[in-house]
């Protein structure tokens, strides 16, 4: 299955296009309308255990004391799981092996350890127990020359060096800003530019204009499966007269292991107005998130899915779209973080936390996983 997903942010709206790949036709639209923002912080300081007896109760289950380096608050995480509470204190767990995480509030690094709980164990938290990081790869393309047939006829639109090197950095920033936080320390993004010189040629169908993967992986030999975890491609919208608007901003593939290259594609189309550095400053501070949004549908929409986890449900046919049917609101970036982190409240039922979550990102990557190198079951 392959399907190219478009969004486009209007203030509060969002509106999804999925494509079919077979028939080429809207699928799926959806429009969400605005809500208003339920505050969902979860604060709850965990409550003193009740004493049951100084040893296990009769459920099976201990008290649990929980530190962290200089009793910095962190979301608990108790096998995988995001528990609603928060450390240092004390949680009941079942006699046994388990593994806690911590996910530390301020400083943003993710903590593990492997523990056996028994009666009136006490686990202390310190920065040696912060898990050895998975790098992941991209691969960032900007595009000197798009071309393709517009309203006017051929034409293209294209970038300098300079504008190039403008969108590699925010593309860079929202990495460091958004995503390697997101993940508290568990990720970390080496970033390979290839910026192609040739005029790449728009494929033009019911969503509007497209770079399509193959376009790019005919003049980028090395993407090839098990190079790059995704493919970012940065091409201009609007130049002139020469116009390929489209009823988007930026297009993902959301099943990567499906895709002949068995990478996350991303294209983000740009329109920089008079000025590029102006336009994205504007981004970064009204509506940061396009880069993690897209990258999100290449892992949260099938990949992480097909590995077990529970993600939010879909809206529209996407996950990452849900936000809205979750209590979030524009500009989406709590949203992102708790996609991320696996810490979207779940009202209707079990598990009761949703989302990817550190131990998730500790796993395989798209490469990893593309490559065969990985233990975990494919798609
Ligand atoms: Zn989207």
């Amino acid at each position: 299955m392959r399907d190219a997903t478009l969004k486009q942010m209007r203030q509060h709206i969002i509106r999804s296009h999925i494509i079919n790949r077979f028939s080429n036709r809207y699928t799926g639209i959806a429009t969400m309308k605005p809500v208003y923002y339920i505050l969902a912080m979860i604060v709850s300081v965990i409550p003193a255990c009740k004493k049951e007896g100084n040893e296990a109760s009769a459920a099976g289950r201990v008290p649990i004391t929980i530190s962290t380096p200089g009793d910095e608050a962190g979301y608990l995480y108790i096998d995988g799981r995001y528990t609603g509470v928060m450390a240092p204190g004390t949680v009941q767990l079942t006699a046994g092996n388990h593994t806690l995480g911590v996910a530390l509030k301020n400083s943003e690094i993710y903590l593990k350890k492997a523990i056996t709980a028994t009666a009136q164990t006490a686990v202390s938290f310190t920065a040696a127990d912060k898990p050895a990081l998975k790098t992941w790869k991209a691969l960032w393309i900007g595009l000197y020359e798009t071309r393709g047939n517009s309203g006017t006829g051929d034409c293209s639109t294209h970038f300098s060096t300079a504008d190039l090197d403008a969108g590699y950095q925010f593309f860079t920033w929202s990495l460091r800003e958004h995503v390697e936080k997101y993940a508290y320390g568990t990720m970390k993004w080496e970033v390979e530019r290839r910026d192609i010189t040739v005029p790449v040629t728009l494929t033009k169908g019911s969503i509007g204009y497209t770079v399509e993967p193959a376009s790019v992986a005919a003049l980028v030999p090395q993407i090839q499966p098990g190079i790059y975890d995704c493919v970012f491609v940065f091409w201009r919208e609007k130049e002139g007269s020469c116009n390929f608007q489209s009823n988007y901003f930026g297009l993902a593939w959301t099943n990567p292991m499906a895709e002949p290259m068995k990478t996350g594609y991303v294209t983000i189309k740009f329109n920089p107005g008079d000025d590029i550095t102006a336009t994205i400053n504007q981004y970064k501070t009204n509506d940061p998130g396009v880069w993690i949004h897209e990258w999100l549908h290449t892992v949260g929409e099938n990949y992480y899915q097909h590995q077990g986890l529970h993600l939010p449900e879909k809206a529209g046919g996407l996950a990452v779209h849900a936000a809205e049917m979750y209590g979030y609101s524009s500009p989406w970036m709590q949203w992102y973080r708790d996609f991320m982190s696996g810490r979207v409240p779940n009202a209707s039922g079990q598990p009761a936390y949703l989302g990817i979550g550190p131990e998730g990102l500790l796993g395989c990557t798209v490469r990893e996983m593309a490559s065969g190198s990985c233990g975990q079951r494919g798609p």
